[in-house]
């Protein structure tokens, strides 16, 4: 059955977690800091809706409705409508804290907060939430319409109504689910990330070239994209805030983020979202910045 989701947070994953709730033939009520950010990203998912349809995998009327689906909105007065809420905004932690404090009060009764979070403890945001049994991490993976990814945290605190309820709801979108308790980085991320900041270290002790860090994993490893690349996809950013997290959580050296990244994340480099970071977006192929 179709429900209302709203969205918090309309980057790279609100957008993406947007256009897949919608093409499932969900409401979608999308929020950013300012309606103009989120009309912007409902504006990128026509687009991406119409590259869809030119490539003959989507037919017009299924585009556009699933577009006419999505209301962009720039305040949280109709977030009560909404039988699940899903953050998505920047991993910085004490943004999702403002933002679950706020939109908390409007929760609807049954409704259930999720947390699109790469690696802030579930269990303590939870406390940022008016119910916590009704709060659990719902991970997407980039580009959410094409993963076949989700990872479903419970936190101590979540209900296994909340768990059965959200692992329904990203079961509803053809997405495979896999549960994770609440350690930090979950299953994916712990495994990515140090793998990503090892490799910058690899390219910042000059042992081989950017290109080649990435072949080197694409066809020793047989993964589809190198660590840099998927890096720039993420966003650095991201990545950044990620190790930190795990860094500050685990007290783990292991973790401690490559110097590089946080020099490509001071220079404003975060990747494909900015059209530069390891490599450079601007002409036909990516080219190396390095
Ligand atoms: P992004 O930088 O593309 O987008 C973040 C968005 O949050 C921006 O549009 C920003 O304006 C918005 N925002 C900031 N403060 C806000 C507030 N107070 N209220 C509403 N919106 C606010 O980042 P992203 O890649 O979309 O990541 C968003 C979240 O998803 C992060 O928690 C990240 O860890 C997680 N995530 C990212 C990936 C990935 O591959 N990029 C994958 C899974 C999960």
């Amino acid at each position: 059955m179709s429900k209302t989701i709203a969205i918090i947070g309309a980057g790279q994953m609100g957008s993406g977690i947007a256009q897949t709730f919608a093409q499932h033939g969900n409401s979608v009520l999308l929020a950013d800091v300012s309606l103009d950010i989120a009309e912007k990203s409902v504006s990128g998912i026509d687009k991406s809706l119409g590259k869809l349809v030119g490539k003959g995998k989507l037919e017009v009327a299924d585009a556009e409705g699933a577009v006419k689906r999505i209301t962009p909105v720039g305040d949280y007065d109709r977030m009560g409508e909404a039988d699940f809420i899903i953050e998505a905004a920047t991993e910085k932690e004490e943004i999702k804290q403002a933002i679950f404090e706020k939109v908390g009060s409007m929760l609807a009764a049954d409704a259930v907060m999720a947390s699109n979070t790469s690696s802030i403890p579930i269990t303590r945001m939870a406390n940022y939430s008016p119910d916590p049994a009704r709060f659990i991490g719902l991970h997407f993976f980039n580009p959410v319409p094409v993963m076949g990814l989700i990872e479903v945290i419970p936190g101590l605190a979540t209900s296994e109504a909340t768990t059965e309820k959200t692992t329904a709801l990203a079961e509803s979108l053809g997405k495979e689910v896999v549960l994770s308790q609440d350690e930090p980085g979950f299953v994916v991320n712990r495994i990515l990330l140090p793998m990503i900041n090892e490799a910058v270290f690899v390219l910042g002790q000059s042992t081989a070239e950017m290109e080649d860090i990435d072949k080197g994993c694409r066809l020793g490893l047989n993964h589809p994209m190198g660590p840099l690349q998927l890096a720039d996809f993420v966003g650095l950013d991201t990545c950044l805030d990620i190790l930190m997290v795990l860094y500050k959580t685990t007290r783990d050296s292991k973790y401690r983020p490559a110097p590089l990244l946080v020099k490509y994340v001071e220079a404003g480099w975060l990747g494909r979202k900015t059209g530069r970071g390891f490599y450079d977006y601007s002409g036909e192929t990516p080219e190396p910045t390095r």
